[in-house]
C-alpha cells in the first residue's frame, strides 16, 4: 500500500522525462536525485539476488537500472537484433557515484512501467540472406561430413593394406 501510494506520487510529480544523454552529461548536477526516464530495455535480466540489472537504451544513451527481480516480471521483449525491447518510464534514484555498485553511474528504480510494449523486428532482406546462408552452409557442412566419412574409409582401407 505504501508502495503503490508511494508510486502514485512519484508518477505524479516525477513526470519530467529526462533523456539518459542529459543525465550523463549533467550527472554531477542531477547526482543523487530522483529522475524518470524513458527508454527501450535492451539486452537481458541480469540477475543479482533478489535483484537485478536492466539496461535501457533511449537512443540518446544507455544506462544501467537496477530494480528489485519482482519488476522485471512484466517485461516480454528485450531489444536485440531481433527485437525491440519494451519501452518503459522509470523512475529511480539517480547516482553519478554509485557506492553500492563500486562507482557505477546508475539508476535505483523505484517504479517501472511499460509503455509500449516490444516487438520482433522485421528482417526481410536478411531472412533471405539467413536462408541462402542456411542452404549454402548445409551444402558445405553435407560436403565436409562426405569428405570426412571418405577419408575415414580410405585411411581404414590404408591400415588394412599395411
Ligand atoms: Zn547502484
Amino acid at each position: 500500500m505504501v508502495q503503490t501510494l508511494l508510486s502514485l506520487w512519484l508518477s505524479i510529480t516525477m513526470l519530467t522525462v529526462t533523456p539518459i544523454n542529459d543525465l550523463i552529461n549533467k550527472s554531477i548536477q542531477l547526482d543523487k536525485s530522483t529522475v524518470t526516464i524513458e527508454a527501450e530495455v535492451i539486452g537481458e535480466v541480469l540477475e543479482r539476488g533478489d535483484y537485478a540489472w536492466i539496461n535501457v537504451n533511449d537512443k540518446s544513451n544507455a544506462i544501467g537500472v537496477y530494480l528489485p527481480i519482482e519488476m522485471t516480471k512484466e517485461l516480454t521483449k528485450f531489444g536485440d537484433y531481433n527485437n525491440i525491447g519494451d519501452t518503459v518510464r522509470v523512475t529511480g534514484y539517480f547516482t553519478r557515484n554509485c557506492v553500492e555498485h563500486g562507482g557505477e553511474l546508475d539508476i535505483h528504480a523505484t517504479s517501472i512501467t511499460i509503455i509500449k510494449k516490444g516487438a520482433v523486428t522485421e528482417h526481410t532482406l536478411s531472412k533471405w540472406k539467413l536462408s541462402i546462408a542456411l542452404i549454402f552452409g548445409t551444402i558445405a557442412g553435407l560436403g565436409y561430413f562426405t569428405e570426412l566419412l571418405f577419408l575415414k574409409k580410405k585411411k581404414k582401407k590404408d591400415e588394412e593394406a599395411e
